[in-house]
């Protein structure tokens, strides 16, 4: 029972968990929250590193972005993509000028509910440009796609599949960052190439510039289809508008999540308009998709984010609190791009770190059991950094941290 008390905290008379045990029991209950500040049901505040990993951008109840909800929730809140909506058209062109930083990269988009419906979108466009028989799609190792059984099996962590088995079948798996590993991966049957700029959940692992052109010039040889994944690295975060940015790239299809709506449950893939066009009315659908709450919320998101100009924020203060961890003991050394970043710790258990931050007021997470990650919302303030830079430091310094 105390285990789940932050979980049945509203109906204190049950004795189990209502919910499955997806995930490890809760230790806190958060109940607000106001840019880079969270309150847990004590009334005790924290300062979130991890914007819900690496989703709410603009920081906690952005005022924009939630009168944008709410105009919006009075108005109207769902139709179905029957008809068309007021904020889908306006969104979709957004994006496309964002993807080509700046100008309209000529491309179109389609609109889902999470990033793993994005992947999923991406993969189903990628099987019916490649056709019969050249559907396969070639992942790095220690990629992350997401948890549906196609996602999983695009996931390059072989220890999350093996309780799924059997996996929806075309995908394999190339070395991260080794090009002679990916080229050996191409034959026939392959259709496209489905990588992150930074690989987030699998370690906050950049890919290097060779890597990323390499694949770009095979994929462009071969005639397979180039599809990043910007889910996690998408708007703004890595100080570009999108990942493949920092590497002089065109990708065919991208597929984002996260930050597009703070927040709001909202998916895109987008694509080449001559790859979209494989796709025909009735091949792909889902009810919520582009729905007006998660549109209108999207299009506040990026109407803020292009006033502030979001991707020199989060390169300044990227660069702020690389240089404040990297300052820290017990800090072996810090990797990322903007502000998605990973501290390598010289010693302790990354995920005991995490835990023992949190209960001193700051959350961050273990990407692996060496590092913790820290994406922090792009509006972060200086004085933030170094509150955040202080109290890992403390944790660090602590006896309870080094066993002693
Ligand atoms: C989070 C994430 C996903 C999955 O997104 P969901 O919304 O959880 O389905 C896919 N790819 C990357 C790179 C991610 O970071």
């Amino acid at each position: 029972m105390t285990d789940h008390r932050q979980a049945v905290a509203a109906a204190p008379d049950l004795e189990y968990c209502p919910l499955m045990p997806t995930y490890n029991p809760p230790s806190v209950q958060f109940v607000r929250g106001e840019g880079a500040y969270l309150w847990d049901n004590n009334d005790k505040k924290y300062l979130d590193c991890l914007s819900g990993l690496a989703v709410t951008s603009l920081g906690h109840s952005h005022p924009e972005v939630a009168a944008a909800i709410a105009e919006q929730a009075s108005r109207l809140q769902h139709v179905s993509n029957l008809y068309a909506t007021e904020h889908n058209g306006a969104v979709a062109t957004k994006l496309d000028k964002l993807i080509g930083d700046g100008t309209p990269a000529g491309g179109q988009v389609f609109f889902c509910n999470s990033g793993a419906e994005a992947n999923e979108a991406a993969i189903k466009l990628a099987r019916r440009f490649g056709g019969r028989g050249r559907h396969t799609v070639v992942a790095a190792f220690q990629s992350f796609h997401g948890r549906t059984l196609t996602t999983l099996a695009a996931t390059g962590q072989p220890q999350k599949w093996e309780t799924f088995q059997p996996l929806p079948e075309g995908f394999r798996h190339a070395v991260w960052n080794d090009l002679a590993d990916l080229e050996h991966q191409l034959d026939e049957s392959v259709a496209a190439v489905l990588l992150e700029p930074v690989q987030g959940e699998g370690g906050v692992n950049p890919a290097t510039v060779e890597y990323f052109q390499g694949v770009q010039a095979l994929c462009e040889e071969r005639g397979i289809l180039f599809m990043v994944d910007e889910i996690q690295t998408g708007l703004a975060r890595t100080g570009r508008w999108f990942g493949f940015q920092h590497y002089g790239v065109e990708p065919d299809v991208v597929t984002m999540a996260k930050a597009l709506g703070n927040g709001m449950p909202i998916g895109a893939c987008w694509a080449k308009r001559s790859v979209a066009a494989s796709f025909q009315p009735g091949d792909h659908a889902t009810t919520y998709g582009g729905q007006p709450l998660a549109t209108a919320a999207a299009r506040r998101v990026l109407d803020v984010m292009m006033a502030m100009d979001a991707p020199t924020v989060a390169a300044t203060a990227g660069a702020e609190l690389s240089a404040a961890l990297e300052a820290i003991d017990g800090v072996a050394s810090v990797r990322g791009t903007g502000l998605l970043l990973a501290a390598e710790l010289e010693s302790a258990d990354a995920r005991v770190v995490a835990a023992e931050a949190l209960s001193q007021g700051l959350v961050v997470n273990g990407v692996t059991p060496s590092a913790l990650r820290l994406a922090p919302p792009l509006t972060i303030s200086t004085e933030q950094i170094h509150q955040a830079a202080g109290i890992l430091s403390a944790v660090l310094g602590s006896t309870r941290i080094n066993g002693a």
